[in-house]
Order: C-alpha cells, then sequence, then structure tokens
C-alpha cells in the first residue's frame, strides 16, 4: 500500500478534517486527521495493518511478541496490529494521569514489545506508554503508526542509546501552532477537539495542503 493510497483512504472515509483543531499534542492545527472513522470499517483496519506488519518484517527485526499502544485512539489499531502480526495486543490507559496498565493485562520481562499509535505528531502518549512497559520490564523494538506527521522521528536516539525506528504508512507534517501563535484563535475562532466533539468540522477534502 503506498502512501498516496494511505492518504487517499482518509480522504474517502472522511477521516481527514480541515477547520481548526485541537490536537491532543496541545497545538493547533487546520487539519485533523480522525483515525477511528479510518478504522471503522474492519476490513480496511485490517488491510492498513497488515500493510504496516509487512513492512515490519521486511526489515529483518527481532520477532515481535506483544502490541501496546496508548488509549484510546489506539485501542483499536494495537488489536489490528495484534492480529496482523499473531501477537497479543493490549492498550495502556492513564489512572490519575499516569499511563499504566490496568485490566489485569502483564507483561513478561523481556518480552519484544511493539509500541502503537494512530498518528504520530510528538509522538507523547506513545513515549508515556513506552516508558510504562520499559518499567515492566518489556524490551521496545520499534514503534508502528498509520500517520507520521511530526517530520521525522521522535523516538529517534536522544543520544541515550535508546533510540526506536518509527514505522508508518504515510507522513502528512503537521503545520501547527502553540495556542499563543495560532492565526485562528487570533482571529477569535474556538478551536475544536474532534475526539470530543462529535461531527465537529465536518468539512473535509478541501484543498488545502499541510
Ligand atoms: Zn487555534
Amino acid at each position: 500500500m503506498t502512501p498516496e493510497e494511505v492518504l487517499g483512504l482518509f480522504r474517502a472515509s472522511g477521516a481527514l478534517l480541515e477547520g481548526h483543531f485541537e490536537l491532543s499534542s496541545g497545538l493547533h492545527s487546520e487539519r485533523y486527521f480522525q483515525c477511528a472513522k479510518l478504522l471503522e470499517d474492519p476490513r480496511r483496519a485490517g488491510q492498513l495493518a497488515e500493510a504496516l506488519a509487512l513492512q515490519l518484517k521486511a526489515t529483518a527485526g527481532p520477532e515481535i511478541d506483544l502490541v501496546v499502544g496508548p488509549a484510546i485512539g489506539a485501542v483499536v489499531w494495537a488489536q489490528e496490529m495484534g492480529r496482523a502480526l499473531g501477537t497479543r495486543a493490549f492498550f495502556t490507559e492513564r489512572s490519575a494521569g499516569e499511563m499504566t496498565l490496568r485490566r489485569g493485562f502483564e507483561v513478561t520481562p523481556g518480552e519484544r514489545v511493539l509500541i502503537v499509535e494512530d498518528v504520530v505528531t510528538t509522538g507523547g502518549s506513545a513515549k508515556e506508554a513506552l516508558n510504562a512497559i520499559r518499567e515492566l520490564g518489556g524490551q521496545i523494538v520499534a514503534v508502528g503508526t498509520i500517520l507520521n506527521r511530526s517530520g521525522g522521528n521522535p523516538f529517534a536516539d536522544d543520544g541515550t542509546g535508546e533510540g526506536l525506528p518509527l514505522f508508518s504508512l504515510a507522513q502528512a507534517r503537521a503545520v501547527a501552532w502553540e495556542q499563543a501563535d495560532c492565526p485562528r484563535c487570533a482571529a477569535g475562532d474556538q478551536a475544536v477537539k474532534p475526539g470530543s466533539r462529535p461531527g465537529a468540522g465536518m468539512a473535509a477534502g478541501g484543498g488545502h495542503s499541510a
């Protein structure tokens, strides 16, 4: 599956929103990729996961024992990646602000773990998830996402020797601002959080390119 085909699926499924959005990172942007809409068709979700699994296998990296993603965004994606790779799959979630494992999910020390996220912009939630898994002894081997909006790899080696490869199906760099610098906010427009506002910003498919 080519990056253009993947972006085409975002458009075709109404998952590419145009407007004024507050991303989960807190940054403001005029484009929002609503992966929940992309993944609402289980067959499409399965095809995307198969494509990323192929990419992972082609790198001849270590085998993967487990897939973990941060809730809520990565719950469905983790499940689909686990199915594609033939591994267990579950999610971390916040408890009193702290990313943690609940519901009896367990990591055996030494297990090789793929961290997944639906969209990576700053990689903040995925980093919290991978730190939680590392503390439990899991060995993180890579990060896998549908769409990389970071313009690079937020998980790359920062000098600690703990850098991770980031695999993605497509890239679309986010043009985003801190709220204080956002031109839409400066014009008095209220940003929406698509994750929590049903139907917000449904003017999809415009010609704006970020
Ligand atoms: Zn704004």
